[in-house]
């Protein structure tokens, strides 16, 4: 296997894009406090600042640093749960409600990147799902024909003889296109999403981490690395990057690694040879994997779960390689240049999560699928900062549940992995 001499432990989108922020003193009292300057946090502030609401994030380390400076940038339908399985729990009308909340994601990116000049390279091409046996297959071809009234996506189911036209391999056993899926620069959209809310007057502080939050008097006491500030309304905005500062919710979220690397410069025509269409991919397997051209086309970026504890990003760059190629053999002499991981956030119900608790509010839980859902609920969970009647969702009220004995560690992750990767093996 070919490695680039130098190969860069950051992520691709970052190179050269993360930016320098003002180094003021932090004001000492604001309306709104949020803590975590990714997608949700930036969004909420921009609608806690529109709504007249003085508005400071802070960001424990650079911009970037989360999750939304380094995602795949897929954009899909993106709620784990069947509408089957929602509608058990929580009857059909709310599990309707529910599952339109993932369609308005979608719809809210696409205007945001489509008529507000969010300048993030939206790409409508598309995203193909890949059969890893060919029950998966079958299985795919038959809810494609059976989605629930009102919530269809349009789909093409392609068989294997004609997935040449999707993805240069033999690997699948066909698959389906959805044609809604688009893709985003993750970088892009997180500096665009962050000039917003700056244009709106919020206040962000980089390299500033909120250690401890007290009740006072008409809100909060927030401790940070930078000095105290007192805010009237606080929001945790920390994902899969939830820590000490919140034991409640980092009992609630699985905090998992996921893996990616970036190729070198193959040149437009290689990688439109390789995935004619330019689309997203991802594919039936349990351990998920997930690719797609580079915004300029003119690389592959692959990720998926490297190993089964977490690693150095590094060290995952043998399997992940091998992985790749195992779909895509004409990559076997590509160097990599760009390996990196990042925490997304998993829920026991996985269901994201937002709200309010003895004052505090948040919204996290995206189980890895939070471009498209993490600008919306944060901007939801900013309206309900702000009293607004529209930032009311479908999901508000659902218990957000935990397990006995979990503290923030996933002790079952490893275990997991190896049952899921076992159960890929056998086709199951
Ligand atoms: C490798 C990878 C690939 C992914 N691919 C996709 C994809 O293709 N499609 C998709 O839909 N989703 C994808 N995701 C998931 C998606 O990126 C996330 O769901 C989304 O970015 C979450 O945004 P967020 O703002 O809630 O959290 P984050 O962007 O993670 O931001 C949370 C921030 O909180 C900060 N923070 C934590 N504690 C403190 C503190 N005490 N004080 C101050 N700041 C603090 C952290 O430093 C962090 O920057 C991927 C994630 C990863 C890691």
């Amino acid at each position: 296997m070919t490695l680039t001499p130098g190969i860069t432990a950051a992520p691709f989108w970052q190179e050269g894009r993360v930016p320098t922020l003002p180094s003021d003193p932090l004001p000492g009292e604001v309306d709104a406090l949020i803590v975590g300057a990714g997608y949700t946090g930036l969004s909420a502030a921009r609608e806690t600042a529109a709504a007249g609401l003085a508005t400071l994030v802070l960001e424990a380390d650079h911009i970037g640093a989360g999750c939304s400076g380094r995602n795949g940038g897929q954009v899909a339908y993106s709620l784990k749960p069947s509408f089957a399985r929602l509608s058990t729990l929580h009857g059909p009308e709310r599990a309707y409600g529910i599952c339109r909340e993932a369609f308005e994601a979608i719809a809210y990116l696409r205007s945001l990147a489509t008529q507000d000049d969010v300048d993030c390279d939206w790409q409508a091409r598309g995203g193909f799902y890949g059969a890893h046996t060919r029950r998966h297959f079958e299985r795919m071809a038959h809810e494609a024909g059976h989605q629930p009234k009102g919530l269809e996506q349009r789909i093409s189911v392609v068989p294997r003889a004609e997935q040449h036209s999707e993805i240069a391999t033999d690997y699948y056993h066909g698959g389906c296109v959805y044609h809604d899926d688009a893709s985003v620069d993750p970088m892009k959209l997180l500096l665009a999403l962050l000039r917003r809310a700056t244009d709106q007057g919020v206040v962000v502080s980089d390299r500033c981490c909120a250690e401890s939050i007290h009740k006072a008097a008409g809100g909060f006491e927030v401790l940070t690395s930078k000095g105290m500030v007192r805010a009237r309304k606080v929001l945790i905005a920390t994902n899969g990057y939830s820590g000490a500062l919140s034991p409640w919710h980092r009992r609630r979220v699985i905090p998992i690694g996921s893996y990616q690397i970036c190729t070198e410069r193959l040149g437009a025509d290689r990688v439109q040879a390789l995935i004619p269409n330019g689309r997203s991919i991802s594919d039936s397997r349990r351990v998920v994997v997930y690719y797609r051209p580079s915004a300029d086309g003119e690389r592959v970026v692959f990720g998926g779960r490297a190993a089964l504890s977490e690693q150095d990003p590094l060290a995952c760059v043998a399997r992940l390689k091998s992985m790749l190629t195992r779909i895509l053999p004409q990559l076997d002499s590509t160097r990599i240049d760009h390996a990196w991981v990042g925490w997304v956030a998993y829920t026991f119900d996985t269901l994201p999560h937002l709200g309010e608790r003895e004052g505090i509010h948040y919204c996290m839980g995206y189980c890895g699928q939070g471009v498209p859902l993490a600008p919306y609920f944060g901007m939801k969970i900013g309206q309900q900062m702000a009293g607004l009647a529209r930032g009311r969702t479908a999901l508000d009220g659902l218990p957000f549940p935990t397990r006995p004995y979990y503290r923030g560690k996933p002790w079952f992750l490893a275990p997991s992995v190896w049952a899921y990767r076992t159960m890929d093996a056998l086709g199951l």
